[in-house]
């Protein structure tokens, strides 16, 4: 017996989201959606955002971008960017979140993730940081990667 928890990364898209959506509701499922600050500029993903929370799912930021771990990125207003953006945007929307997810870059567990000053303000902010530890690496095999993630 164990617990499993379901996370869904890098939406809102408009095209994917909302069929997981579907897919939750019609098995009584709740997970979180680790969202990219880039995604909610539109209307489209904003609506979704709010979609995901009204629908009793968890909400969390997953970076601005997207683009370039945060442990190895140079910027020094890396917090500012990739985070905070995210978190004005998810509260302007009226879904705010202490949960953050950092980019991975294919599912890295190690310092490419973070640096100090993202630690600082995590640390500061009181934020839970949830990483991963099964990662199917379905963007790599859209086919197989079902079997892989039950194995
Ligand atoms: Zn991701």
């Amino acid at each position: 017996m164990f617990d499993l928890t379901l996370t869904f990364d890098n939406g809102p898209d408009p095209e994917v989201t909302p069929r997981v959506l579907d897919v939750l509701r019609a098995r009584s499922l709740r997970s979180t959606f680790f969202v990219l600050g880039r995604k909610l500029g539109d209307p489209v993903g904003q609506d979704l955002a709010r979609r995901i929370r009204a629908e009793g799912h968890g909400i969390a930021n997953h970076t601005f971008t997207h683009a370039v771990p945060l442990g190895e990125n140079p910027a020094l207003d890396v917090v500012e960017t990739e985070i905070v953006a995210t978190d004005r945007l998810l509260e302007e929307i009226g879904t705010p979140t202490r949960l953050f997810r950092p980019f991975g870059g294919g599912g890295n567990l190690d310092r490419r993730l973070l640096k100090r000053s993202v630690v600082d303000h995590l640390v500061a902010e009181r934020y839970s940081c949830v990483l991963w530890n099964s990662i199917p690496r379905d963007w790599a095999d859209p086919e197989g990667w079902v079997e892989t993630a039950l194995d």
